[in-house]
């Protein structure tokens, strides 16, 4: 296969461009490749610039549930881009997909938006802070809430796949604010709350996590963080910026039968397009300006062009009959074929699935529940496979610890080529 435009490109780009990108992970330092430079996308299918077409399962890290360049979506944001593009002040369809996510995600009654994920996060905890008037705050070692000072202890994703769960340059104070427990270890949580009690202000976690490869939560788990919080006056955060809208309509909390008090949002409600989002009970977002004391602004927030590629997004996922039960059907086909191979070739790894999201974790572990059973897997047997997806049209995730995507878009003789070529590589790597 020939990449050399990609090549090329990525030359010129680390002139000027720190890493020669701009979001850590798609260097692919961490498989030792040279990042794909991308043309374009349309569907399930993503083309780089040496005209080389693969089947995509990053789905631009989440977003794409529809597949690329949906011609609802593209024409739509034709129609309000010829309106103009950003006014900063208040908007028609601002009310509109408010009215839909808080529909579609019954736990919200009132939602704030802001324009990534990160932004929702950092400014869900500051709700938190200001209206419990506490500052410690609990999270998951693996668990990945974008990149705000506050959540770069022991974080995933890049964090994690670039051997930074710490990042220099967050103060000793700000890192003393953060409470780190185990994923799936409700009494590493309960002893956090004996210890500091009164003082923790929130729990935030992924419910269902993307950012260590795919976890799924234990009941007993779930629960228990629910039942602590109510107990200790401090607020759930559940993080679904990735899976709101993925592995439900109504997210992971719909799954699990968990009411968080607040819920942050990114990736699918902006249908591609930049956008975050933070929501919750109304008893609680009032206390956010102009009607309360807890600052939180954006230029850029609610524009146009974000909220109609989320809302068309959106309402396609709500209206569409059997949406999600047609996406289980072909995630639930691909990762049936992919563990068939791992049967067939005797080959040690572990398959996690929650809907339309997968990890296939390279490990000889029977399980995959947590971040030290994450720590296991053979990162350098993961690099070698993924390379060999590549050279046969598969791309994606360079990294371990990501999750890989599902859109509506991917035939089912697309997931059957992903099946052969998976089997293919496994055979090689044996
Ligand atoms: C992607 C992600 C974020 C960060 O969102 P950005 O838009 O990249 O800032 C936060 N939390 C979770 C769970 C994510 O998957």
């Amino acid at each position: 296969m020939n990449t050399q435009n990609s090549k090329n490109a990525f030359q010129q780009a680390v002139k000027h461009i720190p890493g020669g990108v701009n979001s850590p992970v798609r260097a692919f330092k961490s498989v030792g490749g040279n990042p794909l430079f991308i043309q374009s996308a349309k569907g399930s299918k993503i083309t780089d610039i040496d005209n080389n077409e693969y089947i995509d399962y990053v789905a631009s890290w989440g977003p794409m549930i529809l597949g690329h360049s949906h011609p609802d979506v593209i024409e739509a944001l034709h129609q309000t881009a010829l309106k103009g593009t950003s006014f900063g002040a208040p908007t028609l369809i601002e009310t509109e997909i408010a009215e839909l996510i808080c529909d579609m995600i019954p736990s919200i009654e009132s939602i704030r938006m802001v324009n990534s994920g990160t932004e929702a996060t950092m400014s869900a905890l500051r709700l938190a802070r200001g209206y419990t008037k506490r500052d410690l705050v609990i999270k998951f070692e693996g668990c990945y809430h974008g990149h705000g000072d506050s959540f770069l202890i022991k974080a995933g994703s890049g964090a994690l796949t670039f051997g930074t769960p710490n990042s220099p340059g967050v103060t000793k104070g700000t890192a003393s604010d953060t409470l780190t427990a185990e994923y799936n270890n409700l009494d590493s949580v309960l002893n956090l709350f004996r210890e500091y009690e009164d003082q923790i202000a929130a729990v935030i976690l992924e419910p269902v996590t993307g950012n260590m490869g795919v976890v799924r939560p234990t009941d007993e788990f779930i629960k228990g963080l629910r039942k602590a919080c109510t107990e200790n006056g401090t607020l759930l955060i559940f993080d679904e910026v990735m899976t709101g809208f993925r592995v439900a309509k109504g997210g992971a909390q719909e799954i699990l039968g968990i009411t968080p008090d607040l819920t942050t949002l990114g990736k699918i409600i902006g249908g591609g397009l930049p956008v975050g989002a933070y929501g919750g009970k109304k008893e609680i977002m009032e206390h956010l300006a102009p009607n309360g004391p807890i600052y939180q602004a954006g230029t850029l927030s609610g524009n146009p062009m974000a909220m109609t590629a989320g809302l068309v997004t959106l309402k396609k996922l709500h209206e569409t009959p059997d949406f999600y039960e047609k996406l289980e059907e072909k995630a639930a086909f691909l990762c049936n074929g992919l563990q068939e191979n791992l049967n067939k070739l005797n080959f040690p790894g572990v398959i996690n699935r929650v809907g339309s999201m997968f990890t296939l974790f390279f490990t000889n572990e029977k399980e995959v529940n947590n971040f030290s059973d994450v720590m296991k897997c053979d990162t350098d047997l993961f690099a070698k496979y993924f390379m060999l997806g590549l050279e046969s049209g598969i791309y994606t995730a360079p990294s371990q610890f990501e999750a890989g995507f599902i859109s509506i878009a991917h035939s089912t003789e697309e997931l059957q080529k992903t099946i052969d070529a998976s089997y293919r590589a496994l055979e090689q790597l044996k």
